[in-house]
């Protein structure tokens, strides 16, 4: 298993960790891959990375989608992060793509973004071969 590390900026940020992923499996000769992010608050989803702005706008919609004021009861204190738990689980924990001759059988439009809900962190990604 390969572990990669993701510094995020902002508090809710999509990060195009494509090229990381691509570079971990170089070679590698299974099936597909398993990406997984060990998190609570983050997740993974695979969408258009040719336009960096579909990135931004999926960070508007999970806002929107998933509101900050809705009377949340998960209030640990110096930690309110109620929101960002259903975010990113409407993301999901983790994504998988096959692989053609040792590379990522990605569309020609699409990316790995890693989905930060709690930003700014620094997270780790796990990236699995599966034979
Ligand atoms: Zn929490």
């Amino acid at each position: 298993m390969h572990e990669l590390t993701v510094t995020t900026e902002r508090h809710t940020q999509l990060i195009d960790i494509t090229a990381q992923v691509r570079e971990a499996v170089r070679g590698a000769g299974g099936a597909a891959v398993l990406v997984y992010v060990p998190h609570t608050t983050a997740g993974l989803t695979i969408n258009e990375h040719a336009d960096p702005m579909v990135a931004r706008d999926f960070e508007m919609a999970l806002e929107r989608i998933v509101g900050e004021d809705w009377g949340w009861q998960h209030l640990e204190e110096g930690e309110e992060n109620a929101p960002s738990h259903p975010r990113a689980s409407l993301m999901g924990p983790q994504v998988i793509v096959p692989l053609r001759d040792g590379e990522l059988a990605l569309g020609t439009w699409q990316g790995i973004f890693f989905c930060e809900f709690d930003g700014p962190r620094t997270r780790s990604v796990y990236v699995s071969v599966l034979a």
